[in-house]
């Protein structure tokens, strides 16, 4: 069933609890290198001051201890953004307390007006908040007469303001935020009714982060197109040399069972034919392209060949699902098979496919080439979208009303 979004609840006069994802990039002296989370929820917050309410905003930021207040984890840097980003859509942006519920917290929720964002501090200052504690959840619930999750990349745990919040809320509303609504459109509906043909790209580095979708995509998709280190180990599962590449042993056999049980499902898994090797993984190293990978060398990239047969593929699917990059894109030149893989998923999306790329490297690397804006979704989150490719059902979205 469908969740109801913040767009179908009557916000007038009323304070809706934000969960969003904040949890952005910063460098060492706090600046944020990256606001695309914080850019991702202004449609649900815009949508709430629009309308006469007023938004309660929380989320996580980085990793503090638990113990109380730390300046390195303060959410400041994320309210003085906010407050630019909204500009003339919010009457006000403030930063309250040092403590999520802390009594200056509490107290400016409590007095919040119409057209005014109330930033909490960082949930994890709290203790309660990874320990899913319903203490802690109980007195942010008393801030807000709804509640509102939009914090997709935090949607596969179950931390207070997950599961515990809107649990405590009820029988207040509780609605999900037009970020995870869409998020959940894709990588949930879509993938679950998928027009055919349906083509998954799987990458990165770790067999073993991939091997819970590998195992739910075979029999729902109907190929599969192996690329980056990963695919090392189901080369060396059908006896291919592959010199120095990153391969985990151990998975050799399971690789060589998926490689067989695959086309018994209906699913084809498609393998690279040629590698960029290199010695070292240095920028612009001397690389040479082989079938497979002398000794010696490591496989750093899928090959010419290799991104022929992928963009072949690729341009005869109505649905491509992508989270992983084809090589080691952020040294040059081992960036140009995921390149060429981001055009040609970009040329599919042109063509009339549903295109959705996940995970924060594929982003990423789609960012890095230009084409963002040319696939029809890229996730905001990472771990959340490969356990969504995983076919998990999140916890954190059972208390949300249906629409
Ligand atoms: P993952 O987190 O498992 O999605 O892996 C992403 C990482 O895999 C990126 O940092 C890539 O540089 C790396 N990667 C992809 N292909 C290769 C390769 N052939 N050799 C070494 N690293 C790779």
């Amino acid at each position: 069933m469908p969740k109801k979004t913040i767009e179908q609840l009557d916000v007038k006069g009323r304070r809706i609890f934000v969960r969003a994802d904040f949890n952005v990039p910063q460098d060492d002296k706090g600046r944020i290198t990256d606001d695309r989370r914080i850019q991702g929820t202004l449609p649900t917050i815009r949508s709430v001051l629009s309308r006469g309410g007023c938004v309660v905003a929380a989320s996580h930021l980085g990793r503090p201890e638990g113990k109380g207040f730390e300046g390195e984890f303060s959410m400041a840097p994320v309210a003085v953004r906010l407050r630019e980003l909204l500009g003339e859509d919010a009457s006000a942006v403030r930063l309250v307390g040092k403590l999520p519920t802390d009594v200056d917290a509490a107290a400016a929720a409590a007095v919040l007006k119409p057209g005014e964002v109330l930033v909490l501090e960082n949930l994890r200052f709290e203790k309660g908040e990874k320990k899913g504690d319903a203490t802690f959840a109980g007195k942010l619930a008393a801030y807000a007469d709804a509640y509102c999750n939009d914090a997709f990349g935090a949607s596969h745990r179950n931390d207070a303001s997950m599961l515990a919040l809107p649990s405590a809320m009820k029988p207040k509303p509780c609605v999900t935020g037009l970020l995870l609504a869409r998020e959940l459109k894709f990588l949930g509906e879509t993938i679950a009714h998928p027009p055919r043909p349906f083509v998954a790209i799987l990458g990165g580095a770790k067999v073993s982060d991939k091997l819970p979708a590998l195992h739910h995509l075979i029999g729902r998709v109907d190929m599969i197109l192996i690329g980056g280190a990963m695919a090392y180990t189901f080369l060396l599962a059908q006896g291919k040399s592959i010199g120095r590449s990153l391969v985990q042993r151990d998975l050799v056999e399971q690789a060589r069972a998926m490689l067989e049980e695959a086309p018994r499902k209906g699913t084809r898994l498609v393998l690279p034919v040629d590698h960029v090797c290199g010695q070292s993984l240095e920028d612009n190293v001397p690389t040479e392209v082989h079938a497979e990978v002398p000794d010696e060398w490591i496989g750093l990239d899928i090959g010419p060949a290799s991104r022929t047969v992928f963009a072949a593929e690729i341009a005869k699917a109505c649905l491509v699902v992508w989270n992983g990059p084809a090589g080691a894109f952020e040294v040059k030149p081992f960036d140009a098979g995921t390149v060429a893989l981001a055009r040609a998923v970009a040329a599919a999306t042109n063509a009339g496919a549903t295109t959705i790329a996940g995970g924060g490297d594929t982003a990423a690397a789609v960012e890095v080439a230009g084409l963002a804006s040319a696939l029809t979704h890229i996730s905001t989150g990472g771990g959340a979208s490969l356990e969504m490719l995983e076919g998990k059902v999140f916890d954190s979205l059972g208390p949300l009303d249906e629409a």
